[in-house]
């Protein structure tokens, strides 16, 4: 897929609680969303620029979906979603902090070049498969992040039928459905691999630029 195959990259903030606390927001009552350019998508592989000189630049590990026919209500997320992979939501936290605070949107923060990796796309094996099976986040090869979808506050179902009727989704849409506990910054040379059930799959190097 090309990034002009994306449509709308949604990304789901505060959907694991303990991720909620260390950052000290509470659990949100509704699903909370928000976009990212489709620009921000690249692979996870080789060598990954963020921007230097900004504050801290945080990785976000994420379960992401991917929408393959228009939502409809009642449709079940194993007819809307044909495949899953996982993916970095790259934020810039000190940036964030300050929108945060003044009440300013988040694209700065979230949506700048690069600000979306994601690795090789796989089968959707369905909604309980995927909350069974941990997903890993390792830094310089020591484990930083690691979850299971069953821990998300909104299900997947949940989450699709919130995007879907309230803001559309459809066919190369993609959704980035939140990160568990243990985000943190990533500096310069940083080796980052992602695993889903023990297997790397995707794997690359930070460059601050
Ligand atoms: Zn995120």
């Amino acid at each position: 897929m090309t990034n002009m195959e994306y449509r709308n990259v949604y990304c789901i903030g505060r959907n694991y609680a303990l991720h909620a606390k260390e950052l000290g927001n509470d659990v949100p009552a509704a699903p909370m969303a928000f976009l990212k350019p489709t620009h921000a998508i690249v692979p996870v592989a080789g060598t990954i620029a963020m921007p230097a000189g900004v504050g801290e630049v945080h990785h976000e590990a994420e379960i992401v979906l991917r929408v393959s026919k228009p939502y409809a209500p009642g449709a079940r997320v194993e007819e809307l979603v044909d495949r899953m992979t996982l993916g970095l939501d790259f934020t810039l936290r000190d940036v964030q902090s300050t929108l945060k605070k003044q009440g300013h949107p988040w694209l700065a923060a979230k949506g700048f070049r690069n600000s979306a990796p994601i690795c090789g796309w796989m089968p959707f094996p369905g909604a309980a498969a995927v909350e069974a099976t941990p997903f890993e986040l390792r830094k310089n090869g020591e484990t930083t992040q690691r979850g299971f979808a069953r821990d998300m506050i909104f299900s997947f179902q949940t989450l699709l039928d919130h995007l879907g009727s309230t803001y559309g989704l459809d066919a190369g849409d993609v959704v980035f459905t939140g990160t568990p506990a243990g985000v943190g910054p990533v500096r310069d040379g940083d080796a980052l691999e992602l695993l889903w059930d023990g297997q790397v799959i995707g794997a690359c190097t930070i460059a601050m630029k």
